[in-house]
């Protein structure tokens, strides 16, 4: 990455310590945004994001909270908010896994736990964003980047089906929160990773799995955030409402 003199902002990231959102954290600074970095328990990790950013010449902070709890959700766009400045982008990645066997025998729990965080934490951070920047509440515009799974369409490849129905939640409320909010100035889009290479696959996941995508291998977290990083810019002007895979085919 090298560091761009256009300054496009302030994004905030959650779930950005690691994966997925460390390496959007890092391609968004690439090109020009301050950065929020939300983490739940890693904050070295979550430093270590700060200073990458930083690197790049962009401003850059660390804020803990636990995006399943409304109140910190709340904190958390207000620190980013104090700290940096108005938000015009918000990627809303937080996302678990959970080793889930069969439906029949879910355990309803484990079950609440999974939608908890993928679905109606992102409806939650959904709804904080678009206080922050519609104009209906006085923002002045922005761009909210959801991140689904190729699961969500496709199942879960035999295992996780609870996940991948957290996931359809997410894709529903990129089309309908655009309907809502987009002539609010605010855009609302998504991406739908197939398997890449981070820690939310436990250890021998992928090869158990073992279903190649057309492309032959599986994806890194870079090649997501380079398309995050886009739909976050203007380059994605004319669209909203719209999810796009980043699954190497699948
Ligand atoms: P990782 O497990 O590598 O990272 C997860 C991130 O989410 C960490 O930064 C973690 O913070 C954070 N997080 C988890 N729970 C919370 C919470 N309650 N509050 C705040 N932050 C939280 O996952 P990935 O990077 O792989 O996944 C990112 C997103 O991409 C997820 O939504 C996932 O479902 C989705 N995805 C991933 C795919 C893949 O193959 N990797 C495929 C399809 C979708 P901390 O480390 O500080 O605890």
């Amino acid at each position: 990455m090298t560091e761009t003199d256009v300054r496009r902002g302030v994004v905030l990231i959650t779930g950005g310590s690691r994966g997925i959102g460390a390496a959007a954290a890092v391609a968004l600074a690439a090109d020009g945004w301050d950065v929020g970095v939300n983490y739940r328990t890693r904050t070295d990790e979550a430093a270590r994001v700060v200073k990458a950013c930083e690197e790049l010449g962009r401003r850059a902070i660390a804020v803990q909270a636990d995006v399943t709890e409304a109140d910190q959700i709340e904190r958390l766009f207000d620190t980013v908010t104090a700290e940096l400045g108005p938000i015009r982008a918000v990627i809303n990645n937080a996302g678990i896994v959970s080793p889930s066997g069969r439906v029949a025998e879910y355990d309803a729990e484990r079950l609440e736990r999974v939608f908890r965080i993928n679905s109606i934490s992102a409806i939650l951070v959904a709804g904080a964003a678009v206080r922050r920047m519609s104009t209906a509440y006085g923002g002045s515009g922005g761009v909210l980047v959801n991140v689904s799974s190729r699961a969500a369409v496709l199942g879960s490849a035999g295992e996780y089906v609870d996940y991948a129905a957290s996931k359809a939640a997410v894709d529903a409320l990129t089309v309908g929160l655009a309907n809502e909010v987009s002539k609010e100035g605010v855009r609302v889009l998504g991406v739908r990773p197939g398997l890449i290479e981070t820690e939310i696959h436990e250890e021998g996941r992928l090869e158990r799995i073992g279903t190649t995508p057309p492309l032959g291998r599986p994806g890194k977290a870079e090649e997501v955030a380079e398309v995050i990083a886009f739909l976050a810019s203007d380059g994605s002007s004319y669209m909203t409402g719209s999810t796009v895979d980043v699954a190497g085919g699948r």
